[in-house]
C-alpha cells in the first residue's frame, strides 16, 4: 500500500487558497495543508482598500471560501501558524514554538508586505498604518472612530494610497494625499490618466500634492506633522503609508533557492527545487507575451498561477502563459488594465466622454497594453486584439465614432 503524500502550502491568501481547492479538483489524494499567519480565515484583500474599508462591511462577507468548504474538500486549514524554516533534505518545514511538519510537495504562497520606509520619527507616530491585511483596516476604522479631527495624511499616490484615499473622504475624513514622484502613478501609467486621477481626487475634495518628499514625522501635542524635504509640513490624526511592497522571499532565499525580484520559477511555477512551486505576488516568472520575467501584484495573477501549479503537481502539463489584467475602483470610477505597458513608444487615447475613455499603448503597430475607465468594451477588446497580435487601424482607434471591432486591419 503506498504511503499518503502530503501537499504543503505556505499562504492562505488568494494564491494558496486557491491552489488547495485547485489541486483538490485535479485529482490529488493526499493530504493538503494550508498554513497562514494571519488568524483571520482567509479574505479578498482588494476591497480592504476600497467597499470593506468604505462600507465598514463584514469579514463573513469578504472570505475567499465559506469556512465549512475547507472541511468539505478535506483540506487542512491551519490560521496563526507561522512557517520560520524549511529543510529541503528530509523535506520538513518548523512551525514558530517548533512544531515541525513533513512534506512531499511544497508551494509557496508567501505574497507580500507593506513597506515601510525608515522615515524619521515614522515608527514612534501615533496611528501610522499600512494598508495590507484585516487588522490594518480594523485599526484606521477605531482611530478614525476615535479621533474628532480626523486629518488624514497618504504618503504614496499609487492605486492602494489612492483607493484608500477615496474610502477615507467618502467616511468623511479631510484627505491629503503626498507623492514623491512628479505626479500619482507615475510609475504605472501615462500623464493623462494622473491628471484624469487627480482631477477626480480634486473634485471629491482630497488634496494631492506632487513631488513631496516624507522625510520626517514629528510630535506637536497629540498630532503628527508630516514633513517634506521642502520644508512644507501636514498635520494628522492618522498616517497612512503606502509606498509599495517588500517579497516575503526570505524562507526561499535561506534554503538557496534562485531569487530575482521574487522567488524566480519555471512557466510550471516550479522553483530551482522540483517539490517547490511558488506562485502569486513572491514570484518571478516568464511572461510569454512580453518576452521578460516579471513579478506581478494581482489576484488574476495568483489565482491563474495556482491552477498550473496545482495541475503540474497532480502530473499533468500546464504552462502559466495567462495576459496580464488588473483593476481598481476609486469612486464612481472603475478602472480595467489589461496587458504590460512597459517599453511602449505610443499610446492613442480613445474618449468617448470625460468619464469614459481608454488609452492603448504601442511599441511600433504592436499592441501592447489598454488602461479603460469606465469602459468595459475598450477592455474587452484590448485583451482579444493584445492576445491575436492584431494590427490596429490608429486613425479608427482614435474616433469614438468608429465601432471597436472594425478597428483591427489585420
Ligand atoms: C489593499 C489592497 C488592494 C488591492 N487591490 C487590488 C485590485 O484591485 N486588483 C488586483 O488584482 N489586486 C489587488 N491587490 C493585490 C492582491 O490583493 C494581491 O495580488 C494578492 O493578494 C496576492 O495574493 P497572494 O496569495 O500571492 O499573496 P498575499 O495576499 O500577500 O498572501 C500571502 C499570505 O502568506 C502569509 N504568509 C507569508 N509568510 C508566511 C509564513 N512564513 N508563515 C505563514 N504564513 C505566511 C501571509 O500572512 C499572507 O496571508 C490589492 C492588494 C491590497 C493589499
Amino acid at each position: 500500500m503506498s504511503e499518503t503524500k502530503t501537499c504543503v502550502v505556505i499562504g492562505a491568501s488568494h494564491a494558496g487558497v486557491n491552489f488547495a481547492f485547485a489541486l483538490r479538483q485535479e485529482g490529488w489524494e493526499g493530504n493538503i495543508i494550508l498554513f497562514d499567519k494571519d488568524e483571520t480565515l482567509p479574505y479578498h484583500r482588494p476591497p480592504l482598500s476600497k467597499k470593506y474599508l468604505e462600507l465598514e462591511d463584514s469579514i463573513q462577507n469578504n472570505l475567499l471560501k465559506p469556512e465549512d468548504s475547507y472541511l468539505k474538500e478535506n483540506i487542512s486549514l491551519k490560521l496563526g501558524k507561522s512557517i520560520i524554516n524549511i529543510n529541503r533534505e528530509d523535506r520538513t518545514l518548523t512551525l514558530e514554538g517548533g512544531e515541525v511538519q513533513k512534506y512531499d510537495k511544497l508551494v509557496l504562497a508567501t505574497g507580500a508586505r507593506a513597506f515601510v520606509p525608515p522615515i524619521k520619527g515614522l515608527k514612534d507616530a501615533k496611528n501610522v498604518f499600512t494598508l495590507r491585511n484585516i487588522a490594518d483596516v480594523n485599526g484606521i476604522r477605531e482611530a478614525l472612530n476615535t479621533s474628532t479631527a480626523k486629518k488624514v495624511v497618504v504618503i504614496g499616490g499609487g492605486y492602494i494610497g489612492l483607493e484608500t484615499a477615496a474610502s477615507l473622504k467618502k467616511l468623511g475624513a479631510d484627505v491629503t494625499v503626498l507623492e514623491r514622484e512628479e505626479r500619482i502613478l507615475a510609475r504605472v501609467t501615462t500623464p493623462y490618466l494622473s491628471n484624469f486621477f487627480y482631477d477626480l481626487h480634486d473634485t471629491n475634495g482630497v488634496k494631492i500634492y506632487a513631488e513631496k518628499e516624507v522625510t520626517e514625522v514629528s510630535k506637536v501635542g497629540d498630532k503628527n506633522m508630516v514633513i517634506c524635504s521642502d520644508g512644507s509640513s501636514y498635520e494628522a490624526d492618522l498616517i497612512i503609508v503606502g509606498v509599495g511592497i517588500k517579497v516575503n522571499s526570505e524562507l526561499a532565499e535561506k534554503i538557496g533557492l534562485t531569487i530575482e525580484n521574487g522567488i524566480r520559477v519555471e512557466t510550471t511555477a516550479q522553483t530551482s527545487d522540483k517539490d517547490i512551486y511558488a506562485i502569486g505576488d513572491c514570484n518571478c516568472h516568464y511572461n510569454t507575451f512580453y518576452d521578460t520575467f516579471i513579478r506581478l501584484e494581482s489576484v488574476q495573477n495568483a489565482v491563474d498561477q495556482a491552477k498550473v501549479a496545482a495541475k503540474n503537481i497532480c502530473g499533468k502539463t500546464a504552462v502559466y502563459d495567462a495576459l496580464p489584467w488588473f483593476w481598481s475602483d476609486q469612486y464612481d470610477v472603475k478602472l480595467q488594465i489589461v496587458g504590460l505597458s512597459k517599453g511602449h513608444d505610443e499610446t492613442v487615447v480613445r474618449v468617448e466622454d470625460d468619464k469614459k475613455f481608454s488609452i492603448w499603448y504601442f511599441k511600433g503597430d504592436r499592441l501592447l497594453a489598454v488602461d479603460s475607465i469606465n469602459n468595459a468594451k475598450s477592455y474587452v477588446f484590448g485583451t482579444k486584439y493584445i492576445k491575436s497580435k492584431a494590427l490596429i487601424d490608429k486613425l479608427k482607434l482614435a474616433d469614438p465614432n468608429s465601432e471597436l471591432k472594425s478597428i483591427s486591419i489585420a
